[in-house]
């Protein structure tokens, strides 16, 4: 085990190099595509929906898209710029001392290789967000994720009946021709000006020709590029980003971080081989967990509309002190 790791402790210091150097410019793709999909969402998107759907629809998803745009950019800004948490430098009841820092660790303080320094509450290290995740950004990441999958599935699923009519005017024979979008893509890549296909009857664009064969106009192909790579690169972000978000949630309903979650498994096989059972210090049921989480706690005077609405309100404790669950707790 100990040569495992000595082994490829080279290995992990060049991905702690790349983390560190290609963080700004994970976040400069982060936003270059984020601006991409809304700035193509007006020109493209929104005047079809004008166009096809009842006003009553359209107005619904004007207002619910910008009710995503809203959270997605405001919790990505408040990720990258809020500080994680940081040890106090003369904590006094530490529960180890960081070998890297030779600084106390106060509990659920772990040491970020690629920053360099103990975070509160360390949950991991986002190259996307170039910051680690920890105390006091992590419902700000959290968030963030969530918004931007649900964004991603809004924009897709707005977006699909306008793409199948460029294709097969058809949603089902859409799926059945489910490679065609990405041959058009190159055909229109590779045509300077127009462009022959087959008619589509929903076309808006097209120019009948005499042999019933269809020219399409260069905005006409501009148009179905543009709205296959919003759909293509959604539909991508929905899958990668959205099991994140599920693996997130899984760990946040357990109240355990992602690295706890290595700890407390490891804890577990080691105890249930005793003969007992283990129980996560901070688990103290799927409510009260995410309440804790959110910040929302009874008391506090905040509720769920914290959640819903941008919220800069500081998670509970300073992250140096953790209650711990006991038998005689309360539990949701
Ligand atoms: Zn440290
Ligand atoms: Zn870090």
């Amino acid at each position: 085990m100990r040569l495992k790791l000595v082994i490829l402790d080279p290995v992990y210091r060049i991905f702690e190099q790349i983390a560190k150097r290609a963080g700004p410019i994970f976040v400069a793709l982060v936003v270059l595509l984020t601006s991409s999909v809304v700035v193509l969402y007006y020109l493209y998107i929104l005047p079809w929906i004008r166009a096809h759907w009842s006003p009553t629809l359209a107005t619904v998803n004007y207002i619910f898209g910008h009710w995503l745009l809203l959270n997605i950019v405001f919790n990505y800004i408040m990720a990258v710029k809020t500080p994680p948490g940081r040890p106090p430098p003369n904590f006094d009841s530490p529960v180890s001392i960081c070998k890297s820092c030779v600084s106390p660790k106060p509990p659920r303080t772990h040491h970020c290789s690629v920053c360099k320094r103990c975070v509160l509450k360390m949950d991991h290290h986002c190259p996307w967000l170039n910051n680690c995740v920890g105390h006091f950004n992590h419902r700000y990441f959290y968030l963030f994720c969530v918004y931007m999958t649900l964004g991603t599935i809004f924009v897709s699923l707005s977006i699909y009946q306008q793409l199948c009519t460029f294709f097969t005017g058809s949603p089902i024979r859409f799926l059945v021709s489910i490679a065609t979008p990405a041959f058009s893509i190159i055909r229109a890549w590779i045509s300077s000006n127009q462009l022959e296909s087959t008619p589509s009857p929903s076309d808006p664009h097209l120019t009948a020709a005499p042999n019933l064969k269809v020219v399409h106009t260069e905005e006409y192909l501009q148009t179905q590029f543009w709205v296959s790579y919003e759909f293509f690169l959604c539909v991508g972000v929905t899958i990668a980003l959205g099991s994140l978000v599920v693996f997130h949630t899984r760990l946040i309903s357990r109240g355990e971080t992602s690295i706890e979650k290595h700890i407390n498994n490891k804890e577990r096989r080691r105890v249930n081989e005793l003969g007992k059972t283990y129980r996560n210090p901070y688990h103290f049921g799927f409510t009260r967990n995410w309440r804790m989480f959110f910040g929302i706690e009874e008391g506090t005077g905040r509720s769920w509309r914290h959640v819903l609405l941008p919220s800069t309100h500081k998670p509970t404790g300073d992250g140096t002190a953790w209650k711990t669950f006991s038998a005689t707790t309360k539990c949701d």
